[in-house]
């Protein structure tokens, strides 16, 4: 293909000022278009994908957040899963409510570095569903984003509905300084395999993957300790390496890591014995802490 032909969307670098082909590309058009970024002060907008659901992404995004304001950091952890929205309940938040305050939401603060939003704080009932269209979904994230009090953020991290629709769109194209998304996948082709597509979506939209994280990767059964690939291990690693992104590690099936999510006590903060799994998933997070830090 000559230099002439060469489609703009094929190299933008999103930075039109540069771009040989100005403002004149059906991009910049489309970029002209855009909404603006939303008006949240936060350093690093950290967004947390799946390809498939119930392969572990929200438990990812309630220990990372965990993580993260354990080292001191100003977090809110924004629950985008609209139609399945669990973060309240894995952090035994569920009871609240979301106030306003001079026509802003109130975020519900968990700690004292930890603040959390979330769409089932405004269901009627917790089994609600939420019937939404796009535009719907479009607006609520731009008044989670513009009408909430969030105060002086270093990381939101965003838990996604599972797959590439609507919402990571919306949040990728309102929200400033996002500075990546975390993939979250367990062993076995038919997740790797969806996760290629989260992986090729967060590239396409012009975001760094920060990594790939293998969850569900082996159970060590409780009577004899032998570990068991329930559903087999290394697709987490083969895939990162096939897309040339970090791989950020594999975490164990552990009961005690289901426990913690229904008891609403996230896994990372447990006192006591250092398990296996709690050593690899805290690995995971200080590996994840340290690419998005630099
Ligand atoms: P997703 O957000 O991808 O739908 P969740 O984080 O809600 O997945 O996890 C689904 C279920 O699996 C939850 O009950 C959670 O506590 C449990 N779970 C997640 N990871 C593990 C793990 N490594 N070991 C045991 N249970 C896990």
């Amino acid at each position: 293909m000559s230099e002439n032909t060469t489609k703009p969307s094929d190299t933008c670098d999103s930075n039109c000022s540069s771009c040989p082909h100005g403002t004149t590309c059906e991009d910049a058009e489309k970029r002209s278009n855009l909404p603006p970024k939303a008006a949240v002060d936060v350093r690093h907008v950290i967004l947390v994908l799946s390809g498939k659901g119930g392969v572990g992404k929200s438990t990812v995004s309630v220990n990372l957040a965990y993580a993260l304001s354990n080292k001191g950091r100003q977090v809110g952890l924004l629950d985008l899963d609209i139609h399945g929205p669990n973060i309240p309940k894995m952090l035994g938040i569920e009871q609240h409510q979301l106030l306003a305050e001079d026509n802003k939401i109130v975020p519900v603060r968990v700690t004292g570095s930890l603040q959390v939003v979330s769409m089932a704080f405004l269901l009627p009932q917790p089994d609600s569903p939420v019937i939404w269209r796009g535009a719907m979904k479009n607006t609520a994230i731009s008044q989670f984003l513009n009408e909430t009090r969030w105060g002086s953020l270093d990381y939101l991290v965003v838990d996604l509905p599972p797959g590439t629709g609507d919402e990571a769109l919306s949040i990728a194209q309102l929200a400033p300084n996002v500075r990546g998304a975390v993939i979250v996948t367990t062993p076995q082709d038919v997740s790797t395999l969806d996760s290629t597509k989260a992986i090729s979506f967060v590239e396409k939209i012009g975001l760094e993957v920060l990594g790939v994280i293998e969850n569900m990767s082996g159970f060590a059964c409780p009577h004899c300790g032998e570990m068991i690939d329930l559903f087999g291990s290394g697709g987490g690693e083969r895939i990162a390496k096939a897309h040339n992104v970090p791989f950020l590690g594999s975490i164990p099936i552990d009961i005690e890591m289901r426990k913690a999510g229904d008891e609403g006590r996230p896994f990372i903060i447990r006192k006591g014995e250092k398990t296996p799994s709690w050593i690899a998933i805290n690995e995971v997070m200080e590996r994840l802490v340290s690419v998005v830090e630099g």
